[in-house]
């Protein structure tokens, strides 16, 4: 596929090869602004490619480097998440500035860039993630707009469709033996989420950024039977 080349200064070296995807929102105006303000060396922030909603492809950092996209973030016990990963910046206004859905030609150039990068990386399908996955208590992108089912179908990702679960939800303020094992669950999945046994903002949190991408349809923070049930078929999906 072809990028545009729109260099930014803002990288710096990576310690190991990269085994892991962040999608992000650009959450701006423009697409251009957003390109603009990882150019801009005084906003230190970066990421490796850019998505236009036409489809175009911007190449700002080389993969060989390590860009300023993730922030202070977590996934299976690492937290340079950065060093770790490859940054593809989505442009969509995002829920600040009027969340709207991924054109095709967006989501085509978006699956194109991930053959292109896993065909020279090895990034397990466990490994693609959503920025609010790595730093569920800050962030939000690239949200629940975002098809990750479709990413999944054309070979990127995990996504499970378990059938319906029973099960009495757990939510914030509910403890015991029920609250631990999902939050070991969380954690073994990948998520920040040192079982506890207590029910917390934090967990919500964590519960939201697993809804926003993989229970798209209601995000409310809550660990009904559907979202343990799809927790554990992603479990099993990893594993695989
Ligand atoms: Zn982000």
């Amino acid at each position: 596929m072809s990028f545009i080349e729109t260099p930014s200064p803002n990288f710096d070296a990576r310690t190991a090869p990269p085994d892991m995807i962040v999608l992000h929102y650009t959450g701006m105006n423009s697409g251009q602004a957003a390109i603009d303000r990882l150019c801009d060396a005084e906003a230190k922030v970066s990421a490796h490619y850019v998505v236009e909603e036409d489809g175009r492809v911007f190449r700002l950092v080389a993969e060989e480097r390590r860009a300023w996209h993730a922030g202070k973030s977590f996934w299976k016990g690492r937290t340079d998440i950065n060093a770790a990963s490859i940054g593809i910046e989505i442009v969509n206004p995002g829920h600040e500035w009027g969340y709207r859905d991924f054109p095709d030609d967006q989501v085509e150039a978006v699956i194109g860039l991930l053959d292109a990068v896993r065909g020279r990386w090895d990034i397990p399908d466990g490994h693609i993630l959503g920025h609010s996955d790595v730093a569920p208590a800050r962030k939000e992108d690239p949200g629940e707009l975002f098809p990750w089912k479709r990413l999944h179908e054309a070979g990127h990702g995990l996504w499970v469709e378990p059938p319906a679960a029973p099960g009495a939800p757990l939510g914030v303020g509910d403890e015991g033996t029920g609250v631990f094992a999902l939050q070991a669950g969380l954690t073994r999945l990948g998520y920040d989420s040192a079982p506890s046994g207590q029910f917390g903002e934090d967990t919500a949190a964590i519960i939201r950024a697993f809804q926003r991408h993989w229970r798209p349809a209601n995000v409310d923070g809550v660990a009904d039977g559907d979202t343990r049930a799809r927790l554990v078929h992603l479990l099993r999906a990893a594993a695989s």
